[in-house]
């Protein structure tokens, strides 16, 4: 059986071990220069983690020598770099794969120099790939450098004028070191965040030296973080005990690190805490209040060559930064994805994208998902949810390996999607706010809408009887 894998970053990285480890051949195709995916890409100043650094590593390669309580980008990709290194995981890179086309028995992967054949294909992706850049008018005019947040290279913004459009995650971990260089930076909002602050901060040589030697103290302290995560920040996504309690938190934030009642205003959202993701931060407030900072909040009309205009006016930048986050909704887009008998999975998903589990989707057989459709956290680690899908898709090539190729039924995925979608229902994620956990239509096609533990509860192992068998692996 060959397995091909798609893309190298932390759930690449995981189904690549995983299949070494039984001798499964497998390829591993990367478009980058390199593993890590998201966390080799994303290098604006302040680029790091919103989940605590002990949960942010696999379970069978837990890692105690972090720095820090909230992991930095560099850090995290160092790790992974480690992880490729440690067991060998050589990814084609520089090649993208275009097209996935099922022949009856297999699966074509089409890259532009080749196309190869391999019988099971799991897409390792992610769901914050593409970039999504507003569509404003005037943006081809403007004369000095504008770039996406995930496009930053090596870029310095020392001395200059910087517009920031949008205050999402990643607006805010970029506007405080970068104000503490531009000569000034303008904020543009259009809609306000919950903000929370970050416990961040260093581990000093003796905790660090614990993680490491203290027998059972590294697991204990993962296994804390994560059982504290699902029992208290999930029930507020649900209504739950601690709703109120993380709105109240928020405000407490908001006011003591916000003097003027004007930006203060501004800055309060009018939908529940969670129905965007929540921003953990301690340093974007103290930025919106430095100097040479300002939000500005007037609707942007149009894009000039020497700035940005609202509706009260034009204002010159030398830079504009484009956090505008990613085409989230659209799974595995611009890969082709062709199934039995011609099925086009764009197609499928034109209403948005649906998966069994977030793994598989009828007509597609023997491929599988990683961080598919419904499996996003916004309380819990992603890395968690990955290794409990990579150890339900080798559970699935030992069915595949007894029965022959596997194609989860039409009656299986609809079952899953109507209790989905009941949950779903039932979560803040649809209360009154837009988020990239929707498409445009309003669908959520992003999170999943229990907790972490019972994802993994329901991934165990593969129903066969959620399953077709045919010929072929
Ligand atoms: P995002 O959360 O989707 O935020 C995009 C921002 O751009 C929003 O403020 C949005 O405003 C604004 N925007 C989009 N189009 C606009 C337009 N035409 N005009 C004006 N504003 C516009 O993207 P992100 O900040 O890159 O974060 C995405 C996700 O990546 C996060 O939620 C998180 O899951 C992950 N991430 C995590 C971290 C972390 O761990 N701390 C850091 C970075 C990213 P509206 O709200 O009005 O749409």
């Amino acid at each position: 059986m060959r397995v091909a894998i798609i893309g190298a970053g932390f759930g690449g990285l995981c189904m690549a071990v995983k299949l070494a480890r039984k001798g499964i051949p497998h390829v591993v195709f990367e478009k980058g220069g390199g593993v890590g995916g998201t966390w080799r890409v994303n290098t604006y100043p302040g680029a790091g983690c919103d989940i605590p650094s002990h949960l942010y590593s696999y379970s069978f390669e837990p890692y105690c020598d972090w720095s820090r309580r909230y992991p930095g980008q560099q850090e995290i990709l160092a790790y992974l770099e480690m992880i490729a290194a440690k067991h060998d995981v050589r990814p084609r890179f520089g090649t993208e794969v275009t097209e996935l086309a099922h022949d009856g028995t297999g699966w074509l992967v089409v890259t532009p120099k080749a196309a190869e054949r391999f019988d099971v294909v799991v897409t390792a992706v992610g769901q914050l790939d593409r970039p999504s850049m507003p569509d404003i008018p005037g943006m081809d005019t403007f004369q000095g450098d504008a770039f996406h947040s995930a496009r930053w290279g090596a870029r310095d913004l020392q001395g200059k004028r910087v517009a920031v459009i949008g205050t999402g995650s990643s607006a805010a971990q970029l506007v405080p070191p970068v104000a503490e260089t531009a000569g000034q930076v303008d904020v543009y909002q259009r809609t306000p965040n919950w903000v929370l602050p970050k416990a961040d901060g260093e581990f000093g040589p003796l905790t660090r030296a614990m993680f490491r030697w203290v027998p059972g103290a590294h697991r204990a302290y993962r296994e804390w973080i994560f059982a504290y995560l699902e029992n208290t920040v999930f029930p507020a996504f649900v209504d739950g005990w601690s709703t109120d309690v993380i709105r109240k938190m928020a405000l407490v934030h908001l006011h003591r690190e916000i003097r003027d009642p004007e930006l203060r205003r501004k800055l309060t959202p009018g939908y529940p805490p969670g129905c965007k993701r929540i921003v953990l931060d301690s340093r974007f407030y103290p930025a919106l209040t430095r100097p040479n900072v300002e939000l500005i909040t007037d609707p942007i009309t149009r894009i000039v060559p020497e700035g940005v205009e609202t509706s009260s006016g034009l204002r010159r930048t030398d830079a504009i930064v484009y956090a505008t986050g990613f085409h989230s909704t659209e799974f595995l887009l611009p890969m082709t994805v062709t199934g039995t008998h011609g099925r086009d999975l764009h197609e499928q998903w034109r209403d948005g994208a649906e998966a069994y589990l977030g793994l598989a989707a009828p007509g597609f057989p023997n491929l599988f998902f990683l961080y598919g459709p419904n499996t996003n956290l916004g309380h819990n680690s992603i890395v968690h949810m990955l290794e409990a899908q990579v150890s339900y898709v080798m559970g699935c090539l030992d069915l595949i390996a007894e029965r022959g190729q596997m194609e989860v039924t039409e009656g299986a995925l609809s079952t899953y999607t109507t209790a989905l979608n009941r949950a779903l229902a039932a979560t803040v994620w649809n209360r009154g706010c837009r988020s990239w956990y929707m498409t445009p239509t309003g669908k959520i096609t992003n999170n999943w809408p229990r907790n972490a533990r019972d994802y993994r509860r329901f991934t165990r192992r593969p129903r066969p009887g959620a399953y077709n068998f045919g010929t072929g692996r």
